[in-house]
């Protein structure tokens, strides 16, 4: 597979470590229980994004841009680690942030990513829920050209082909660690969104012949429109790859039991998974995405849906700059 070919950045701390979670184990009589802490991947408080920004900015370095676009809801982990990345590469950031949760407090708007956003120094555009956000990022960088800069376009959640290649990676990083520590039967969970994390995870074990079964968690969108929009993006990273695109649909599971209301909005099952990790691991999870999906597993552990001799992996994608936005959400912290 060729994935070193392509021009990358450096912008984490790799690789992130494996960890058991003995403590949570133990406190949901679970089996084998692992985290891959993705939060700790450095570039300003963490996350998943620097994986893909990794291979986005060296292509935007390579193509002579200048600034780099993008977008995301306003609590968007996506747009504060752009930000960061550009920072670091000399490139001027600009993105619109999507209003996409209604009614919240003023906290929401202004504090965790945005007031992070803001110090990075990104340029920032508000525009209503429901924009049609890939369009308007489209005349937003024909809105530079004309002011004689060169942007180069990162679709939200730096979700293509080449940023998904990040998750290839962070497969490779995986085999190694499981290797080391004697994991036999890993089976990843994560939370779902733009698709990325998900394509290149399944990408990733498809190439390298793992066989891992991988389980989302989707934070917005319903399971069939969720899954196939990863496996499209999969086929996407294999071609990517060099490798033949023959990936099973059937091997594509984004549950979306745990989404509630809807994006960015707070569940009690989102909550209770967000005290117990802190509470039992002390690793702080994020009320968008991370605390559905561990909401996800926790309900799978308690179902004893995994196979005993599974080593459960959660994939901890960040997003804990958020919780500072969210303190609403834990009535009983505030
Ligand atoms: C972006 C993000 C996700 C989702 O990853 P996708 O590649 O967009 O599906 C999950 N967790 C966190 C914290 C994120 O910021």
């Amino acid at each position: 597979m060729n994935i070193d070919g392509y021009p990358r950045f450096k912008l984490g701390h790799w690789p992130t470590p494996l960890e058991p979670m003995n403590r949570l184990r133990q406190t949901l009589k679970a089996p084998a229980l692992f985290i891959k802490r993705d939060d700790c991947s450095g570039l300003a408080t963490g996350g998943s994004k620097a994986r893909k920004l990794e291979f986005l900015i060296g292509d935007a370095l390579t193509r002579g841009a200048d600034t780099v676009v993008t977008h995301g809801a306003v609590q968007s982990n996506h747009v504060r680690q752009t930000a960061a990345a550009a920072a670091l590469a000399g490139l001027r950031c600009e993105a619109l942030l999507e209003a996409r949760v209604d009614a919240a407090p003023h906290e929401y708007a202004s504090s965790g990513n945005v007031f992070l956003d803001r110090l990075l120094g990104a340029t920032l555009h508000e525009v209503p829920g429901g924009t049609v956000m890939d369009e308007a990022l489209e005349q937003l960088a024909a809105r530079l050209r004309r002011d004689g800069r060169k942007p180069y376009i990162i679709p939200g959640g730096g979700s293509n082909a080449l940023g998904s290649l990040g998750y290839v990676e962070c497969v490779r990083e995986l085999q190694r660690q499981c290797a080391e520590m004697g994991l036999k039967r890993p089976h990843l969970v994560h939370a779902t969104g733009s698709a990325g994390t998900q394509a290149g995870l399944l990408a990733g074990i498809h190439a390298l012949g793992l066989g891992w079964p991988v389980t989302g968690f989707s934070v917005r969108a319903p399971r069939h429109a969720q899954e196939s929009k990863v496996h499209a993006l999969a086929l996407l990273v294999l071609d990517q790859l060099g490798v033949g695109p023959d990936l099973a649909r059937e091997k594509v599971v984004a549950d979306d039991g745990f989404v509630g209301a809807g994006y960015g909005l707070p569940t009690p099952a989102m909550l209770e998974a967000v005290r117990l990790l802190a509470r039992t691991e002390g690793v702080l999870m994020d009320p968008v995405y991370t605390g559905k999906g561990m909401a996800g597993m926790i309900s799978m552990l308690r179902a004893k849906t995994f196979d005993s001799d599974e080593d459960v992996i959660f994939v901890h994608t960040g997003g804990s700059a958020a919780l500072f936005a969210y303190r609403w959400a834990f009535e009983e912290l505030t």
